[in-house]
């Protein structure tokens, strides 16, 4: 990649860290080496050296307490990430050990912190899991506090007041403070979407791309930027025409969220505190950005059989893992639930046999399981995407256990192909399925014991409970999800689920109903997802719901005999 000259255009990509435009001039930070003379001290110097130390942890503790106060304010879930610095920097054992090596080894302060954490961090580097080699970069952002703390070396984030910041890595310290200062957005060259500086970066609601290799060598300071945080795009000196496109993007996007004012950022909890998940259900990268704008808690169905839909034709391992791993990255550390491809009956069915009643032939799991080499590369693309540890995989339209015992055999051995590839993947990924047909909701005990979580899908348990065609109008008053025999189905497996102890959602379009959140709350369900444009919406109710009611209406709804019964418990109840 070249250095970009004032004249073009120069576009870089990197991981979405941090979701956002941001527009402004570039300050580019480079780091400097430390270089400390390896020589030993002379006896005498000890107890000077040791006082240095003493006094570096002491200055490096206060400033940490400092900023984490600060974060209790702006951020408090992001203080217990700055916490972990501190315990790290306060740990006795490493101190007592970086004592040691001067008083025994002769080693200046400088030498000695360098020297343990160097050593401290060895195990976390040949890490193979992304997540403990975070925790290296953990313990440089320490040694480099305490290593600056010796110096009398402080960093003045005035520098990037309204500016871009460009560098090699920021520590989640800094972060906070360039943030205090008004800095723009920032990049830098290394970090993995699980890194606590994007973690922090989307807490703070700054703009920021990372992983961009070199970039602090490829922009220089002063350079006009553009960073587009939804697609990890660094644009540098942009054409008077991408630069009028992304102000009135970067316009739109503040026009949003002022709209949609606190509610996207409020918890999603009921009036009493009984926390709801809130999540979306999504079949393309547009509707990642709507599901973040509306501050979902994760994505709850993504309906991967769209990305067929969209090429007409099955997409390869390499397809699927770039798009997976977009949606991963863009939501860490929210979970996101990929559905393994529910084709057939009437979603795609291009190239599958003519069936006379497709919706109740060969779709989902049974498609899969009948076409191994399609279900192969989708598992294998799901568990590559899930080594960031925030992807968990669904199975639709089961109907016996023993082909969900099959589809998790097969799962295992997708991965025993992975392990001796040496590719990395999520060794717990959760798997889980979709509660579609009467039969998984009447044996929910059963299959509770060997999934991981239970989504309920209400249209097809609808369509399958009350054999009306949920796409034939002429059935449509049949098609009633309040129903109570669907109510009863989804009782009994939220109940299982519960006994359990394994998450239990709505993903069906049952859960946007205006009329149904008091009620599926008070069925106890934990998980709610739907379409982005539903969201806030939804989150008001699940905010004015009452626990305690919800359960009352829940109950009595279970008792009654017509779907248009429950529509009325649901108004009286309401109404008291
Ligand atoms: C459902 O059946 O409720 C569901 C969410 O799946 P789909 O609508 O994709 O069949
Ligand atoms: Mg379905």
């Amino acid at each position: 990649m070249a250095v970009a000259n004032k004249q073009t255009e120069h576009r870089y990509k990197g991981i979405p860290a941090s979701q956002g435009i941001a527009i402004g001039k570039a300050v580019v930070l480079r780091t400097e080496a430390f270089v400390f003379s390896a020589e030993h001290i002379e006896p005498e110097r000890i107890p000077e050296e040791i006082a240095r130390f003493q006094e570096a942890l002491k200055t490096g503790a206060a400033e940490l307490q400092q900023i984490i106060d600060i974060a209790e304010k702006e951020a408090s879930h992001v203080a217990p990430i700055l916490e972990t610095y501190l315990l790290i920097l306060t740990d006795e054992t490493v101190s007592d050990s970086i004592r040691r090596r001067i008083q025994q080894r002769f080693y200046s302060a400088e030498n000695a912190v360098m020297q343990e954490f160097d050593a401290q961090k060895q195990f976390f580097t040949l890490a193979k899991d992304p997540v403990l080699r975070e925790r290296a970069v953990e313990l440089d952002h320490v040694k480099d506090r305490l290593l600056n703390g010796l110096r009398n070396h402080s960093v003045s984030h005035s520098i990037a007041e309204n500016a871009i910041l460009i560098a090699p890595s920021i520590t989640p310290t800094d972060l906070m403070m360039y943030n205090q200062e008004g800095t723009l957005g920032f990049v830098t060259e290394v970090g993995g979407i699980a890194s606590h500086v994007s973690i922090l970066s989307r807490s703070l609601s700054i703009p920021a791309v990372i992983g961009v290799r070199d970039i602090a060598h490829l922009i220089l300071s002063d350079d006009m930027l553009i960073i587009d945080g939804n697609a990890g795009l660094i644009i540098c000196n942009p054409k008077p025409e991408t630069l009028a496109k992304y102000q009135k993007r970067k316009k739109e996007e503040e026009e949003n969220i002022r709209k949609l004012g606190k509610l996207a950022t409020a918890k999603s909890e009921t009036h009493d505190g009984h926390t709801i998940h809130l999540l979306a259900n999504i079949d393309s990268l547009e509707d990642v950005d709507a599901a973040q704008v509306a501050g979902a808690g994760g994505i709850g169905l993504i309906r991967s059989e769209y990305l067929i839909i969209k090429r007409q034709h099955f997409p390869s391992e390499e397809e699927q893992l770039e798009w997976y791993n977009e949606i991963a990255e863009r939501m860490y550390p929210h979970q996101v639930t990929i559905r393994a491809f529910d084709v057939g009956s009437d979603k795609y069915a291009e190239g599958l046999p003519h069936e006379d009643n497709p919706a109740l032939g060969v779709r989902g799991i049974r498609f899969l399981l009948h076409r191994k080499d399609i279900f192969k590369m989708q598992i294998k693309a799901v568990l590559r995407a899930s080594k960031h540890r925030n992807v968990r995989l669904m199975l639709p339209m089961v109907s016996s256990i023993d082909e969900l015992l099959e589809a998790k055999e097969f799962i295992e051995k997708c991965k025993t192909s992975l392990r001796k590839a040496d590719i990395h993947f999520d060794e717990r990924m959760p798997i889980g399925m979709m509660i579609e047909t009467p039969a998984t909701a009447l044996m929910a005990n059963d299959f509770a014991a060997i999934v991981d979580f239970f989504s309920i899908g209400t249209n097809d348990l609808t369509q399958y409970t009350l054999a009306a065609d949920r796409t034939n109008e002429y059935v449509a008053d049949i098609f009633d999800p309040f129903h109570p025999a669907v109510l009863r189905l989804m009782k009994m497996t939220i109940d299982a689920a519960i006994a359990r102890n394994i998450p239990v959602g709505i993903c069906g379009e049952m859960a946007g109903h205006s009329a149904a959140t008091e009620l599926l709350i008070g069925l106890g369900v934990n998980e709610l997802s739907v379409t982005p444009p539903l969201l806030l919406e939804l989150k008001k109710r699940i905010r004015k719901t009452d626990y305690g009611k919800s359960q009352t209406i829940a109950s009595l709804a279970l008792c009654a005999n017509s779907g248009s019964d429950v529509r009325k418990v649901i108004s009286k109840e309401k109404r008291k």
